[in-house]
Formats: C-alpha cells, sequence, structure tokens
C-alpha cells in the first residue's frame, strides 16, 4: 500500500474513538525542582516512573537505524510489539490474519488471545512464499494483517525480498515483517521502505543479537501513523526504568554488541561444518539468524538424548518433520554439543 492511502480505515473503531491515558509524566515534559504530580514516594532510587516515551532510547536508534523519532516505538519485548497490532488493527470474533508457516508461534498465540482467525499459508520450496498461493488472499477485506519473519524462525532462512515488496506493492493491510534475527543476516533490512509503505511495520529486539533477551525491549519501525496508534494504545509506562538503562548501556557500547555478533556468525560456520559431518544429520538448511534448523534421522529421540546429556535443543518435529532447530552458543558450548551427538549411538 501505497504512502498516499489512509491507514485509518484498518484501524478498529473503538481504537479510533479511544481517548488515550494521559499521564503525568506526558503532561509535564521540562525540567523541574519538585515532581508532586505523579503520587510517587519521594524515597529511593527507583521511585520515579520512568519516561513513558522513552526518548533517549529513541534519539539513538533514530540516529543508528536512520528513521525519524516519530517513526519508533519502544515495546515491553517484540511479543508486545505483536500483540498490539492486533488490538489496533483487528475487531475480535470478525477479521483474519495470515501468517507462512512453519514461523514463530506467538503470532499464533497472539492471534488466539484476542480472538482473531489465523490463515496458515504453507512455505514452499525451500520456505519461500507461494505468491500464487496467496494471491486470492490479497483482496480479502476481513484480512488485516500478513505476518513475515525474514529471517524466519524456525527454518532460518531470509524471505525473497522481492516477495515482501510484492505484498507490501498489493495487500491493502498491514505487513508486519518481523526482523528479529536481522542483524544476523546478509539480507538488508526492510526498515529503509517505511517512507514508501505506510502500512509497514519492522518488528526488531534487543533479545537477539543486542544479547539483551532478560531485558525485554522490543522496537517497532513504521510510519508515524501507526506509530501514534502504538502510544495511544501501549500502557504509559510499558518499558521500566532498568530496562531503559539497559539498553542505553548496550547502545553506548555498541562495539561489543559487533563483536559479539561476528564471534556467533564465526561459531555459526564451525557448528554448520561440524554438524554437516556427523552420521545422524541429513541435512543442515541454510540460515541467516544465530540458529540451524537441521534434519536428522529422528528428531525425538535426538532431543531426549541431548537432553539427558543436558543439552537442550528445541525439536521442531512437529512443524518441520525430524527437525531440530540449534541456537548458536560460545565455541565451548558448540563443542559439547557435537562431543554429545558424536555419541549418540
Ligand atoms: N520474533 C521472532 C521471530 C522470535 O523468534 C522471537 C523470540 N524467539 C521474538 C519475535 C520475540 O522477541 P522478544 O524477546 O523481543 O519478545
Amino acid at each position: 500500500m501505497k504512502n498516499n492511502s489512509n491507514i485509518n480505515n484498518l484501524v478498529r473503531a473503538n481504537i479510533k474513538a479511544l481517548k488515550a491515558y494521559s499521564s503525568a509524566r506526558d503532561e509535564f515534559k521540562g525540567t523541574a525542582d519538585v515532581f508532586l504530580d505523579a503520587n510517587e514516594n519521594p524515597f529511593g532510587d527507583l521511585n520515579r516512573y520512568p519516561d513513558p516515551q522513552q526518548r533517549e532510547i529513541k534519539e539513538k536508534l533514530s540516529a543508528i537505524k536512520k528513521v525519524e523519532t516519530n517513526q519508533i516505538f519502544v515495546g515491553n519485548g517484540s511479543d508486545e510489539v505483536i500483540d498490539l497490532a492486533f488490538r489496533i488493527f483487528c475487531e475480535p470474533g470478525k477479521d483474519k490474519v495470515l501468517t507462512f508457516s512453519p514461523t514463530y508461534g506467538m503470532y499464533d498465540v497472539s492471534a488466539n488471545i484476542n480472538n482473531i482467525e489465523v490463515i496458515e499459508q504453507p512455505l514452499i520450496n525451500d520456505f519461500q512464499i507461494s505468491l500464487n498461493q496467496l494471491q486470492p488472499y490479497l483482496d480479502f477485506e476481513e484480512l488485516k494483517i500478513i505476518f513475515i519473519c525474514s529471517p524466519n524462525n524456525p527454518t532460518g532462512n531470509s524471505i525473497n525480498p522481492e516477495d515482501i515488496e510484492y505484498i507490501l506493492e498489493n495487500f491493502n493491510g498491514i505487513v508486519i515483517v518481523d526482523e528479529a534475527y536481522i542483524d544476523f543476516s546478509s539480507q538488508a533490512s526492510f526498515i529503509k521502505k517505511i517512507d514508501k509503505y505506510n502500512n509497514l511495520i519492522i518488528s526488531q529486539t534487543f533479545s537477539k543479537a543486542w544479547g539483551l533477551a532478560g531485558v525485554r525491549v522490543g522496537v517497532a519501525y513504521a510510519n508515524e501513523a501507526i506509530i501514534k496508534l502504538y502510544n495511544r494504545v501501549k500502557p504509559p509506562y510499558n518499558v521500566s526504568t532498568l530496562n531503559q538503562e539497559a539498553v542505553l548501556k548496550s547502545i553506548n557500547n555498541v562495539e561489543e554488541v559487533t563483536q559479539n555478533i561476528d564471534t556467533i556468525l564465526l561459531e555459526r560456520t564451525k557448528l554448520k561444518d561440524a554438524l554437516s559431518t556427523l552420521s545422524i544429520v541429513k541435512k543442515v538448511y541454510p540460515t541467516d539468524a544465530n540458529f540451524l534448523l537441521v534434519e536428522v534421522d529422528d528428531a525425538n529421540k535426538t532431543y531426549q538424548y541431548l537432553i539427558e546429556k543436558k543439552v537442550i535443543i528445541r525439536n521442531r518435529n512437529t512443524q518441520v518433520k525430524n527437525c531440530i532447530r540449534i541456537t548458536v552458543g560460545t565455541k565451548e558450548e558448540n563443542e559439547k554439543l557435537i562431543s554429545a551427538l558424536k555419541n549418540i549411538n
């Protein structure tokens, strides 16, 4: 959908009419000596509410990602980015979303929580989108959101950029491109397209490449109109002071983050090579993420065996027959996994 169409036509009626909560910190933005406006306790270190708009983080991200601060939403993990999209755009019991399976399980769970039907399209030929199969749905009025996970979890591959672009051009609903793993990928982010397509939401996270899964901070990048909707629907103080501080610390130490990504990519190649030599391994799928989808003789057996060896991987047998998903760990962790797998028989 090109930038001249009105995103408001996609918004739920009750959200359009919503009068957002205005917090004490929303109403006063300047500096002052005495704050008696938010019923806070005057004692302690963390006694004040956090910045509800996370301005410092947005300013840093704006410089790094080359987008405007009003094109950024900071959420409590990208799971909040996903859930709020349902609550903004999808009328419960009426609207639908579309996912390409196998993919990240939270789209489905979030849909179920919000009583939204999911149309599941299987990925084909090395886990790519079939535009032919998708075509009839693009004009479906009740279809509000298409989720594209790229690089995709659990398959690891990126989705063809031309296919993503085709969907953006031809679908009049919201397209969420989940780029949780983008910093491990050889493909470019779609973030540069948010000025061109006003129905595009890019979801990224501090949980993976930034190494802050414990912190719970996810980010949505989109046209200003969508970000305004997110800000109206989110809980006022959705990202705590501690979480904001942890993110800022990491952003200010970006060299270490880059170094860790390089190490993970190096280890990913070594792990892929080592796995490929094992007799139980049938196929190691190509990956653009920090994990590998691996087809083995018997996924259930391999999974159980590794648990006994105190190594936990993800059994994806129900999603992709006899496949396991292995996260790239440290050199020592990967070696421990490989040596356990060598002794499986
Ligand atoms: N998207 C994808 C594709 C994921 O795999 C995950 C986590 N496994 C998430 C989003 C959730 O990220 P967050 O920790 O930011 O909620």
